[in-house]
């Protein structure tokens, strides 16, 4: 069942100029993009998009992170996109991340680990709503 999902490809990606490198690897794979925009956050949308964190010791450095220059947001649409999309990037901790995911090759930190990706339906219609209003959530009809 095709599916959509919100990936972010975090300031670090940006600033380390890997977006062509990690887009690469979802093109790859055959998803789709459905939508994309270079973007910088301000804390609240953060706040927003990181609600199960905000009461997180490691939150405000995240936020100081998430929010320290542009990002690339983006929908990737295709065959159960949001478990997929999760695969390609790995485990949360870049230096525990398994080798040949984007965080397990690039990363070397729990904090900046290049990408942000749905994790289940619900996460992904709330975050696109957030980032992408005029798309329609997780699901294509
Ligand atoms: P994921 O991005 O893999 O879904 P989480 O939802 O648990 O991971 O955390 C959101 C983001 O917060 C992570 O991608 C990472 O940037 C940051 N983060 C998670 N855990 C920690 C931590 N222990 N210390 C610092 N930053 C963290
Ligand atoms: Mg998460």
């Amino acid at each position: 069942m095709s599916e959509r999902t919100l990936v972010l490809i975090k300031p670090d990606a940006v600033r380390r100029a890997l977006v062509g490198q990690v887009l690469h690897r979802f093109e790859r794979k055959g998803l789709a993009i459905a939508a994309m925009d270079l973007r910088t956050i301000d804390g609240a949308l953060a706040d927003r998009h990181y609600a199960e964190h905000v009461e997180k010791e490691w939150y405000p450095p995240l936020r100081a992170f998430i929010t320290s220059g542009p990002l690339v947001a983006l929908v990737l649409e295709g065959d159960q996109a949001i478990s997929v999309v999760r695969a390609l990037t790995g485990a949360t901790d870049g230096r525990a991340a398994a080798p040949g995911t984007i965080r397990g090759d690039w990363s070397l930190s729990n904090r900046e680990n290049l990408v942000h990706a749905s994790d289940s339906p619900e996460s992904a219609a709330r975050e696109i709503s957030i980032f992408f209003p005029s798309l329609e959530g997780s699901s294509t009809p």
